[in-house]
């Protein structure tokens, strides 16, 4: 099997087992974790910000960096693929009260004036007002596309004049600052709140960090525990995430080679696929249902996901060669282009 329905099918290598085996650890309720620590303070540092959070899961960080701008009954702006629209269960509004208005872009790429154009920010009592917008970056659903900078800070000029805050879902920023050479700080610098995830690409087990100023991470923290996110000796999975710090960002280069193999595979069956940006590729299915595609692919031994009725999405990462992809890419071509 060739296992590309998600970045998040990894499993720990012997290294990342060794350091969360040697990791110190404390009761992190009691803020007492020295790893986790640790892992709070180097994240916020790399992305420019105060203070961190560490997460159970991307969602829980997405969760609580949006209540930090966001009153129950009012509104954050985002797209209609984000993430926090279709992948969260609703808990921005089942959990914390919070409404979404969205945008639609096909490739997930924000367009600022068209956003600006959604702006109520104090809308008294006739309208929902505009608290936050989000963005993501990389886009998952828009298939791994990376958010140009000049839009983003023409996007954060609009917000910080209107008095809108910004949340940055950044659980792939760390492939767009591999495959661009920005760096994380100015990414996460246009951000009054960022999360990032380890259980993707960077391949540790578990793990979400939410940045922002040191009152707010304060605040995410009630939140945290309110939601029963709180946990004890978790630097045993911090130490998971440090590791994949130290040894799995650069090597991000090596996924999104496997995705332009995968995606040069399926072009080759005379099947138009867009060139993958980082290590997502997302393929219209044309006349076959993506569910029958999914399925067909699965008995050739390639794990793919349906991402919408005639789409399907297949995503690289450390547990599969360039080669493999490439085979993986022939499959999808073959069942395509028949
Ligand atoms: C995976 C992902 C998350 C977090 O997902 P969890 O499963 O809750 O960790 C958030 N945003 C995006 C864009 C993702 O792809």
């Amino acid at each position: 099997m060739i296992d590309l329905r998600s970045d998040t099918v990894t499993r720990p290598t012997d290294a990342m087992r060794a350091a969360m085996a040697a990791a110190p650890v404390g009761d992190d309720v009691y803020a007492e974790d020295p790893t986790i620590g640790e892992l709070e303070a180097r994240v916020a540092a790399l992305l420019g910000h105060e203070a961190g959070l560490f997460c159970a899961t991307g969602s829980l960080a997405n969760v609580l960096g949006v209540a930090q701008h966001v009153a129950p009954g009012q509104e954050v702006l985002c797209d209609s693929g984000a993430h926090i629209a279709r992948a969260e269960m609703g808990a921005h509004g089942a959990l914390t009260g919070v409404t979404m208005r969205t945008w639609v872009t096909p490739d997930g790429r924000v367009d600022p004036a068209g956003v600006e154009a959604l702006f109520s920010p104090d809308a008294g009592p006739y309208l929902v007002s505009t608290a936050c917008v989000e963005v993501e970056n990389t886009h998952n659903f828009g298939g791994g596309t990376i958010q140009p900078l000049a839009a983003l800070e023409s996007l954060a000029a609009l917000c910080r004049d209107a008095g809108v805050r910004m949340h940055l879902d950044g659980a792939r920023l760390w492939n767009a600052h591999v495959a661009t050479g920005v760096p994380l700080a100015t990414y996460g610098g246009l951000f009054d709140t960022v999360s990032v995830c380890f259980s993707k690409g960077l391949g540790a087990p578990v793990g979400s960090v939410l940045v922002g100023p040191a009152e707010a991470m304060s605040s995410a923290r009630v939140l945290r525990k309110r939601l029963g996110g709180g946990w004890r000796q978790a630097g045993l999975l911090a130490a998971a995430c440090l590791h994949a710090l130290d040894h799995h960002v650069e090597r991000l280069a090596d996924d999104h080679a496997g995705a332009r193999a995968f995606a040069d595979a399926v072009r080759a069956a005379g099947v138009a696929v867009t060139e993958p940006e980082t290590n997502i590729v997302v393929v219209p299915t044309g006349a076959h249902p993506a569910a029958e595609v999914v399925a067909r692919a699965s008995e050739r031994g390639v794990r793919i996901s349906a991402v919408g009725a005639r789409v399907v999405r297949a995503v690289t990462h450390l547990d599969v060669t360039t080669a493999r992809c490439a085979d993986a890419g022939a499959v999808l071509g073959e069942i395509l282009g028949a």
